[in-house]
């Protein structure tokens, strides 16, 4: 019989048998039956067997290409050919065609007879469920340490830190009582309005020490304030195999839902799912994002406050100098407004919300089971990923349960009306001290904002530019109508 070796080595090197052992051993094997080894061994160096099909490594269809008229191929271990069933049977086929069969120096495998091929066909099944158990194992240890609160290796955010665990072997991940507390910064201050710069600032303005010992970086705290542990989040990857298509995961609950450690949050988890779209809102390019030195010389207490009223949909003024002096433009009609503009602003926030409470922000408080609907819509999507990804039949079936469990919380979710509140933080401060306490142009345009959605300009009377004249071409459109306070003096 005339026959070609076929070698493979994954990329880990797990399985000690080299390249060259299995080649050796295969010469070894046709020489003692007196077979003919037709040219080199055809060998795929660094290729998993579970990551692709045997159809898709270069040197197996080099193989099944080759005008050598081999009747069977030699390999060491079934497993070096295919760890599914389908594989390897698409791969025997492919043989088939070409009249020849496979087989196996180590598995008492000949796929050259209807015997050896049912035989074949059952160890495979078997090398099938091993590799699926291997790596049910390794999640399920995965999930039981991180069930428990204990730490599976990867690095802790800054403001937490791995503590021993008080209720058993192992460690926990707990919050750094000397750190937390600027976590909590960060985020209040994103919610404020601040940049990212000027929250790096902040830390190294407060000594704040740094990650590593390194400096501040708003990059850093970008990445900070997406950790999913800011929510109480776990992170983990469900084993190795397929991290790199699931990105970070966290740890869900039997309804595909994630599991929240009150003891590690440090925002309720629709608050952080805000500040993370706080931060994709964000591009480098806006003014806000960029640092202080590199913005223009005019003031930016109006910034992005001030539109064109000429227009039936208005159209967002831009800032520049007209004349040396601050002004808006409309880049439609080109109208501009310059003089006392932010003097009337001010001092019409001042008249009209003055003793008032300042709402720094509002808050969709969702109670019941609305207040999963982001992320039941959140999971439903992911699901529907991974079910046209997954290839084994078992799994794709669980992932259709928690479809179907997750689509009936839906409905039941659906039929909540979410409520809706406006919700304070911090001490409750009227607007005019707000203004007075603001030092900088950043904080003083975050109280602005809180008060003013837009201030509409209209063109003005021509002549003499006056306050008079500029505070009639406005038109204030308030963030929220409703009045509360005034803030009652405790004395
Ligand atoms: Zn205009």
């Amino acid at each position: 019989m005339r026959v070609v070796v076929y070698a493979r080595l994954s990329v880990t090197t797990e399985e000690s048998v080299s390249i060259s052992r299995q080649i050796e051993a295969a010469t070894k094997y046709a020489d003692a039956r007196g077979w003919e080894v037709l040219g080199e061994p055809f060998v795929d160096d660094g290729v998993s067997a579970s990551k692709n099909k045997p159809e898709d490594r270069p040197a197996w269809r080099a193989l099944l290409a080759s005008a050598r008229a081999y009747e069977a191929v030699l390999i060491w271990k079934v497993d070096r050919l295919a760890r599914r069933v389908l594989d390897f049977l698409h791969a025997d086929e492919a043989l088939q065609q070409r009249g020849a069969g496979l087989v196996a120096v180590e598995d008492p495998i000949d796929m050259t007879t209807p015997q050896g091929r049912a035989f074949a066909t059952m160890l495979a099944v078997f090398a099938e469920m091993e590799a699926a158990a291997t790596r049910a194992r390794v999640a399920a240890a995965r999930r039981h340490l991180i069930r428990g609160g204990r730490a599976v290796g990867g690095a802790v955010p800054y403001g937490w830190r791995n503590v021993p665990n008080p209720q058993g072997p192992g460690m926990v991940v707990a919050k750094d009582p000397d750190r937390i507390a600027y976590v909590e910064g960060m985020a209040q201050r994103t919610f404020d309005g601040h940049t990212l710069y000027s929250t790096m600032q902040w830390l190294e303005e407060v000594g704040a020490p740094a990650p590593s010992g390194d400096r501040w970086h708003y990059s850093t705290v970008e990445r900070l304030l997406r950790h999913p542990l800011l929510a109480g989040l776990t992170t983990f990857n469900p084993g190795n195999t397929d991290s790199h298509r699931r990105g970070t995961e966290v740890l869900r609950g039997d309804d595909g839902l994630p599991l929240v450690n009150e003891a590690l949050a440090v925002l309720p988890l629709p608050r952080w799912r805000a500040l993370v779209r706080l931060l994709d809102g964000r591009g480098d390019t806006s003014p806000q994002a960029r640092p202080r030195a590199m913005r223009s010389k005019t003031s930016g207490v109006l910034s992005g406050l001030v539109w064109c009223g000429e227009h039936p949909d208005p159209v967002r003024m831009h800032r520049g100098t007209t004349q040396g002096r601050p002004s808006y433009q409309c880049p439609q009609c080109f109208q501009t407004v310059s003089s006392y503009l932010e003097e009337c602003v001010v001092e019409k926030f001042l008249w009209a919300k003055c003793e008032y409470v300042r709402w720094n922000k509002v808050e969709f408080v969702d109670e019941g089971a609305a207040a999963m609907l982001p992320e039941i819509e959140a999971r439903l999507q992911e699901l529907g990923e991974l079910i046209t990804q997954e290839r084994d039949r078992d799994a794709r079936l669980a992932l259709l349960e928690q479809v179907d469990a997750l689509q009936e919380l839906q409905e039941q979710g659906r039929h909540a009306d979410p409520e809706v509140r406006l919700v304070e933080y911090g001490e409750a401060v009227s607007f005019d001290e707000a203004w007075a306490s603001a030092d900088d142009d950043t904080e003083r345009r975050a109280v602005l904002g809180d008060a003013i959605e837009r201030v509409l300009v209209r063109r003005g009377r021509p002549g003499r530019g006056s306050r008079e004249k500029t505070a009639e071409r406005l038109t204030f459109e308030w963030r929220f109508p409703e009045q509360v306070g005034p803030v009652e003096d405790s004395l």
